[in-house]
């Protein structure tokens, strides 16, 4: 609470949180190098959570010796300084000066904003940070972020993840009918037009509704954090691939006027350092995940398997529908839309003829 009310009143008296300004230098050329800044980081993640969580920490850390202590980040798990899902209110109105979490969870503010990190049956990892980086989507991204004076960063992609947790076998798409599944985004609604209800809840809170039976079936990442979370433990049918994110990308949202004060050389840092936590979170999740999948085969009381190809062809059909309407009355949505369609349109060819081939070519 103590926390609370200095982060407030420091980004009420100052807007930002430059610490000390020794000589008011922010002309072009003025050695900033004596200024100090203290942020504060919130997170949607529990703290030091596997992958997700670990990844802001190192970010803080990173910044903090590269910058020999002059950007000192304190990083809040979600729920210590704000709710889990308030990060990107607590950043747009400078409560706090930076946040880590994943753009989807806006989708009641701002739509479109699912894009830049998954779309059901969208970009993998590697094609995301493609279009973002070279394909104009992160132009697009600061541009629906600029009214809520917030700066976004690509930090963070989990790879593909797992379809989810099922106390109840899915044979066809009747079996969708009724099922009451935690998924958050796009998503939620693919499944609610399958017949099913879905729930967003926070991670923290996965497991008991899973295993109370408040929830028929959850997703949530893929092996490494599922198992952290023993989702295993809870329901009997784990079942794959993860049509709902096939790579979703994590966010490092920046309050605008807070980056603004930041010298170039640590906004430079800063940029760089997220680069580094979207690769180091791929490699930390593509280690974890092989080896806790590998867990889950041998478990004798799970069962891994694929959805049928019916269930996902039903599922993919309704996520066209929902694309095509949003376009439709939302013309933000649109523009950003037709970027991403028009860069998975070129990408699948080439992802099929190398990434997916490869693959198939390990296993014959
Ligand atoms: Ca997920």
């Amino acid at each position: 609470m103590k926390r609370r009310e200095f982060v407030g009143g420091l980004a009420a008296a100052a807007g930002v949180a430059a610490c000390s300004a020794p000589d008011q230098g922010s002309q072009a050329g003025a050695d900033r190098s004596a200024e100090t800044f203290e942020w504060s980081c919130v997170t949607s993640w529990p703290p030091k959570y596997p992958g997700l969580g670990i990844a802001v920490d190192n970010l803080a850390e990173r910044v903090e010796k590269a910058s020999n202590g002059r950007l000192k980040i304190k990083v809040y798990g979600g729920g210590e300084l704000v709710p889990a899902f308030e990060a990107f209110d607590a950043v747009s109105r400078g409560a706090v000066e930076m946040g880590h979490d994943a753009s989807y969870y806006h989708k009641g503010k701002i739509a479109a904003a699912q894009f830049f990190c998954s779309i059901p049956f969208g970009m993998n990892a590697a094609e995301l940070d493609g279009w973002l980086y070279y394909g104009g989507g992160l132009e697009l991204w600061r541009e629906l972020y600029a009214p809520f004076n917030i700066v976004p960063f690509p930090c963070g992609n989990t790879g593909v993840q797992m379809g989810g947790w099922f106390n109840r076998e899915i044979n066809s798409p009747a079996d969708l009918e009724g099922l009451k599944m935690r998924i958050p985004g796009l998503g939620g609604e693919v499944i609610q037009r399958a017949g099913a209800t879905p729930v967003t809840l926070p991670g923290s809170e996965i497991f008991t509704s899973l295993q109370t039976g408040a929830i028929d079936a959850t997703e949530w990442v893929g092996a490494y954090n599922d198992v952290a979370f023993g989702l295993h433990k809870a329901a009997r049918y784990y079942y794959y691939p993860g049509w709902q994110e096939p790579g979703a990308g994590l966010e490092l949202i920046v309050n605008a006027d807070a980056w603004a004060s930041l010298p170039p050389d640590l906004q430079a840092l800063v940029e760089l350092a997220c680069q580094a936590i979207t690769t180091d979170m791929l490699a930390e999740y593509t280690h974890g995940n092989a080896q806790a999948l590998q867990q889950l085969i041998d478990d004798p009381d799970i069962e891994v398997r694929p959805f049928p190809d019916d269930v996902l062809r039903i599922l993919k059909g309704h996520t066209r529908d929902i694309v095509d309407e949003l376009s439709a009355k939302d013309p933000t949505w649109q523009k950003i839309a037709d970027s991403y369609y028009a860069f998975i349109e070129k990408s699948t060819p080439n992802q099929l003829a190398t990434e997916v081939a490869n693959l198939t070519t390990r296993s014959l």
